[in-house]
Parts: structure tokens; sequence; C-alpha cells
């Protein structure tokens, strides 16, 4: 295995024994960049290598002094363009937010510098967050590291690709609808969504605050468990943070599932998960059997209406959170204007891709007087009855198992003109934000070269059960060794 392919753990071990110095491994990771950023295209910024070098060596010298090494001490690291961070500009990959520098940095952010994690950059996106695709990026696009031709998943597609790429070790990205799980699930690498409320979202460019969770991306479970472990604890910033203790996540891996009942909702397999997606679940749900576990299909009957729920509350908390943007306060300003009127609006109009425009009209519409009861309240209604449905299924069952996406990657501009197909490849994760459940995507399979992704849903708070699972299930599966070929683009 080449340097910039070690995970996390095994560089802690590395530095620790004095195998390798955190100098090697951020060299070897800049190299990486180097090599492949051309064509993968997951960042948005990167740090000067002065200061990525200069922070590893600040690492090294720890390490001489005899200090004792946090897991992420000394590991480069990325992070989503919508975590607050004073060392590079956030943009959330839109034009309103160009030039941005945060004055203060999001919690996560904050912990990952106090164990001394060598930061890289920060990765593209969809503009905001919205998107499936890391296509409504001001950016450029993010290409899929198995398939250039392909796209990376989103929102937080340049965290996942640059994961797959080795470009980074770890990144953490934001996950409202699906936006860790389904880009892990296209790239062929780990990604969690923990309980909402186990991770501050203080700093994270809000989107949907009832739904929106910071998650860690490896390139395996381990790294995921030790990521989230990092990040994860009560913030008094962050109102909605939540004072549970946070277990010792690593301690949770052990590789069988003896003793655990799960449920495969029907529902998550309903039309519109291609073949090869059904027999990829269908073959690991018989390897989790000979691992121990006791398996029975359930149904969930509300989740068919998750997806119609999700795309009005969503919007509607977006419209709300985007009213701040007006280029008075933040980013960009529109010039030549005569009146504030019309520099707000013209601000807005030139800042925002289509995409934010689009979902700041859907929401505004939903909450206006008159439509309020009919949309935004029956969408709350129906997100009461999934909660209630999972709560219930999760009683009988240690954890749920469906596939993350419907498909594989899809090609470029295939679900541009669409929006209802693009927000259709969320089918299968938006249901557990609406519950506010912990989540899990690993690779299960490949169809033509293209990852498959397995999602295991856990009860609120119990991310140990579905790391456990996703720890049995890797070790058993062996497909983490599996790279991407990163061909150069045609043409
Ligand atoms: N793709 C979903 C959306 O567009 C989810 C995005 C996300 O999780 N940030 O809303």
């Amino acid at each position: 295995m080449e340097l910039y392919e070690w995970p996390a753990h095994r560089i802690h071990r590395g530095l620790v024994t004095g195998e390798v110095s955190a100098r090697e491994v951020a060299l070897a990771t800049l190299d990486r960049i180097g090599q492949v950023e051309s064509s993968v295209g997951a960042y948005l910024h990167l740090r000067p290598r002065e200061d990525v070098l200069a922070d590893a060596d600040a690492v090294d010298a720890a390490l001489r002094r005899g200090e004792s090494l946090a897991a992420f001490g000394g590991v480069p690291v990325a992070i989503k363009d919508n975590m607050c961070c004073r060392l590079l500009p956030t943009t959330c990959a839109s034009r309103i937010l160009e030039g941005f520098h945060p004055p203060y940095d999001a919690t996560a952010v904050t912990r990952l510098q106090g164990q001394r994690a060598v930061l890289l950059g920060n990765t593209n996106m969809d503009e905001f967050a919205m998107g499936s695709s890391t296509e409504h990026s001001a950016g450029g696009v993010t290409r899929n590291p198995w398939d250039l031709g392909r796209v990376p998943g989103g929102s937080s597609g340049g965290s996942a690709a640059a994961v797959a790429a080795g470009e980074a070790v770890v990144a953490l990205g934001s996950d409202t609808g699906g936006s860790v799980r389904q880009p892990a699930a296209f790239c062929g690498v780990v990604g969690l969504k923990p309980t909402y409320g186990r991770v501050s979202r203080f700093g994270l460019v809000a989107f949907a605050s009832s739904l929106d969770q910071i998650g860690p991306f490896g390139r395996d479970v381990r790294d995921v468990a030790l990521l989230l472990g990092a990040v994860a604890g009560h913030d008094p910033a962050d109102a909605t943070s939540r004072p549970a203790e946070v277990p010792d996540f690593e301690a949770a891996l052990v590789p069988d599932c003896r003793g655990l009942r799960l449920g495969v909702p029907r529902e998550f397999l309903a039309a519109g998960v291609s073949p090869e997606v059904r027999a990829a679940i269908a073959a690991a749900v018989d390897l989790l059997v000979e691992l121990g576990a006791e398996v029975q299909e359930c149904s969930l009957p509300t989740v068919p209406y998750a997806l119609d729920a999700y795309y009005v509350i969503a919007p509607a908390e977006a419209s709300s959170n985007l009213a701040r943007f007006e280029g008075v306060r933040f980013g960009r300003r529109a010039q030549g204007t005569s009146d504030y009127v019309e520099m707000f609006r013209r601000s807005r109009g030139e800042g925002f891709g289509p995409e934010v425009r689009r979902r700041i009209m859907l929401g505004t519409y939903a909450l206006s007087a008159g439509y309020y009861d009919q949309y935004y309240g029956k969408a709350q209604q129906v997100r009461t009855l999934i909660c209630r449905e999972f709560e219930e299924a999760l009683s009988g069952y240690a954890a749920l198992v469906t596939p993350t996406a419907p498909s594989v990657a899809f090609g470029f501009a295939e679900k541009m003109d669409d929006p209802l197909q693009m927000y259709a490849s969320d089918v299968c994760t938006v249901p557990i934000n609406l519950a506010g459940l912990p989540a899990v995507s690993l690779p299960c399979g490949f169809s033509n070269g293209l990852p498959i992704g397995l999602q295991f849903i856990g009860r609120a708070f119990d991310e140990e059960t579905i790391l456990r699972l996703a720890y049995a299930y890797e070790q058993a599966a062996d497909l983490r060794h599996r790279r991407p070929p990163i061909v150069a683009p045609r043409g």
C-alpha cells in the first residue's frame, strides 16, 4: 500500500512508532493531489503547501518532545466548503460567498485542529449543499474517481472523491438528506450521518437546520468510527447539540453480527432501485446472516412519502436560512444599484445559482399564508409518522439494512434538466434525516466497475451498533482494498 493510501489508524501507528514522520505523510498526500487533482477536481481551496508542511512539522516536533498524539494528529484531512474555517475562504460553492473569510471556526474544525490534524483544504459541493451530484457548484465539477465521466454524488462530492482518490485520508461532509452517504456510495468509501444532535452544527452554514448534521468520510470503517469520535459531543454553542456521552466508537468494532436482529424494510427496495443494486443488497444480507445476524423483512409504510415531505421541509427551512445572504454582511454585493431593494434583489439574483433559487422559491411558497397548512403543516405530519414508524421498527430490530442509493453513479448532465429525477436519487437517504437517526454507508459490491452502497440505519444515539455491523461486513466482504483507477479524462 502506498503511503497516501494509508488509513488514519495506520498513520497514527506509524507516527507513534517512528516508522514515518508527519512530514512524509503530508508530502505523500500533497504529491497525490499534484498527480490526480486536475482529473478529479475534489478541492475548491487548497492551503499553501508550505503551511500544510509547517503543520506537519509541528506534529513531528511535538512527537520529538515526547508529547502524546491524538488519533488525527498528523493526519491529512479535508473539510467541506460549508464549514467555517479561518484558514480558508468558506463559500458553500456559491458566488454569493465569493471571497468570504469566516471570522471563527466551526466546532468540528476546532476539534480536529485541537488534535493537530493537518488541514489540506476545503472540498467542492453542490451550492449550499443543495443537490446530489456536485454539479450545482459555482466552482466547477468534481469527477468520480472510478469513472471520470460520472458524478461523485452530492452534495459532499468533493469530500467523497478526495478520500476515494487518496487526496485526503479522511474528510468531513454534511448530510441534510443524504449528502454524506450518497456520495460515499458513489465513490466507494465509508460515510456516516450521525444522530441529529450528536455533532455540533456551530459554524456549519445552515441549509435545513432541523436536518443538517456533519458526518465523517473514510476509506474504512475504523477511520469513520475514529473521526466520529473526534468531532462528536455536546457543544454549548449549538442549542441542538445533545449532552449525550460520547462512547469509544472504535471499541464497538467487533467482526461478527451474533445476536443482532436486523430488519430489511421492503419500501427501500421498491421500484426505482436498479437490479444490480438489489442483487448486491441481497448478497450483503446473505453475508450478514453468515456472520450471525438474524434478518427479517419489515415494513415502514409511510416511507414512500418521505421524499415529498423532505422537498417541502428542507426548502422551507432553506428559504428562511438563506434570507441572511443579502450582499451586506457577507460576501458578494451587486455594483451600481440605486437603492437598497435593488441591491438586495440584484445581489441575490447574481449570487445564487439556479438550484438554490428554485429551493428558495419552493420554500417561500410552501411557507406562505394560505398554503402553510396545506404544504408545510402536512409535511410535518408525514415526518411525525415516519419518526414513529422508525421508532417502532427499531424497537424490534437492532438496525435496518437498505441500499444507500437506488443506482450507481450516473453520468454528467444526465439529471441536470430534470430536478425530480435528481431528487429521486435521495429516496433511500432522506427518510433517515427526517427521523433524525444515524446511518452509515459502505461499499458492498461493484457493477461495471462502479461501487454500490449498503446502508445500516440505527437507533438514535446508537452509532455503535451500525458501526459494528459495517465493520463486520467490511472485514468479511473484503472490498476495502479495491482502489479507483483514475485514468486521465478523455479527449
Ligand atoms: N440531495 C439532497 C438535497 O438536494 C440532500 C442534500 C444534503 O444532504 N445536503 O437536498
